[in-house]
């Protein structure tokens, strides 16, 4: 049976990735739309290559780059937030959230409320509105597959078990690019330092936040969210080596770890043949050669964003969405040479005492109010940054 399958942010690391799993079996999917930001002959060569019938671009001033890269092909053409989300609207069976950002939210629950499986790369959805997205999906008779490595690890680690029987989710760290750094140079890293990690082959945002343990923090609230593991029974734990994903403790005590490549064609490829396994192109590892894997504790001190999720988790209600908002938002600020390294958890921490001080953080878990408390947190973070500069 052909499959109808959506890429959202088909043009980033994850997006690629699914690209090149559907490309090498054509016959076997059909693809509905493509979508990207500014890279609009990324964007077009996928959307011909697939033969899609729908390509977006999130930006309206891309519209015209990309109907002029596309003439002559019969790719229907749109651009702008709106059409991410019509996009979405456009029945198909599989669709890949693979949007950066609280962006990827919209068009989610919107493939969501067609009953569709959403598999799940953006993480910033479960953490600004986790609650929202699940329940969407329950209404709806939709599925939601987790596509982060850790998730994806912990999922396939409960196939068959009770989740009532799991005492503990452990998800591993690589540590990020800092973790050997002595705390003192950690002010002073530059924004090509915090871009590279030692690991994985990822997005620029995603690999700073690695570097800060913001990716970890967003993960730790995203298995709560995903999985309704009480915030007690989560774990970070740095291995470096980023072979152990994930481990899931059970109430005998038994440890099961999900060990495997540090490559997302695996969650991917997991997610889109669900619930069957399939031959995927990765690496297999030889563990005699690895010879040892190691583990150690994560230090909280240096890196208080993991101690800000387990507030973020206890707090509940919008300020996951402030968190996140703020964290996006920062992060942006980083990236600008406006503030520094360790600035950025500051700057979120102190967002989050605000925000939440400041508004009705019980108000109803709305799309609307999700949104609101995103744009809160935004224009607070943004007024910090200036204030520091100036
Ligand atoms: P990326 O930056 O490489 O790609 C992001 C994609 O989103 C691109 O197609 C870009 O055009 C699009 N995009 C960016 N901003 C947008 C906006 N405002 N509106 C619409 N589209 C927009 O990112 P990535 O590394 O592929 O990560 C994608 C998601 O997957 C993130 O949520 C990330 O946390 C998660 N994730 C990534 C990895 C990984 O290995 N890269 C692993 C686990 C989870
Ligand atoms: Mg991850």
């Amino acid at each position: 049976m052909v499959r109808r399958v959506s890429i959202f942010g088909s043009t980033g690391s994850i997006g690629c990735n699914t690209v090149g799993l559907i490309a090498a079996e054509p016959d076997a999917y059909d693809v509905v739309a493509l979508t990207g930001g500014r890279n609009v002959a990324k964007l077009a060569k996928q959307s011909r290559d697939l033969n899609a019938d729908l390509a977006v671009t999130a930006h309206d001033d891309c519209y015209g780059d990309l109907k002029d890269a596309l003439a002559g092909t019969g790719v229907e053409v749109a651009a702008g937030a709106e059409a991410l989300t019509d996009a979405a609207e456009r029945p198909a069976d599989w669709v890949m959230s693979a949007i950066v950002g609280a962006a990827g939210l919209p068009p989610g629950l919107t493939a969501l409320r067609h009953g569709t499986t959403l598999a799940l790369a953006n993480k910033e959805s479960l953490v600004t509105a986790g609650r929202l997205l699940m329940q969407t999906a329950k209404d709806h008779g939709a599925t939601v597959l987790p596509v982060d490595s850790e998730h994806s690890a912990v999922f396939q680690g409960l196939v068959g078990e009770d989740i009532a029987a799991v005492e503990r989710v452990i998800i591993t760290a690589s540590g990020g690019a800092f973790r050997d750094w002595p705390d003192e140079k950690l002010a002073s890293a530059t924004l090509a330092e915090a871009s590279s990690h030692p690991n994985w082959d990822m997005g620029q945002r995603i690999t700073i936040d690695s570097a800060s343990l913001f990716n970890k923090a967003l993960e730790l609230i995203e298995t709560h969210e995903y999985f309704g593991i009480d915030p007690d029974r989560i774990e970070a734990l740095v291995h470096p080596e980023s072979l152990v994903h994930a481990l899931v403790g059970f109430r005998d005590g038994a440890l099961m770890a999900h060990i495997g490549p540090p490559d997302m064609r695996h969650a991917i490829g997991y997610a889109l043949h669900w619930p069957d396994r399939r031959d995927l192109p990765v690496d297999r590892l030889d563990l005699a050669q690895i010879g040892q894997l190691t583990f150690r504790a994560p230090d909280e001190r240096r890196y208080p964003a993991l101690r800000l999720a387990r507030e973020v988790m206890k707090a509940g209600g919008l300020s996951g969405a402030v968190f996140n908002g703020a964290k996006e938002c920062a992060l942006d600020g980083f990236i600008a040479g406006r503030i520094g390294f360790l600035d950025m958890a500051e700057i979120v921490e102190d967002v989050l005492t605000k925000v939440t001080r400041d508004s009705h953080m019980m108000a109803e878990f709305t799309l609307e109010n999700v949104t609101e408390a995103d744009r809160m947190a935004r224009s607070v973070t943004m007024d910090i940054i200036q204030s520091r500069q100036g």
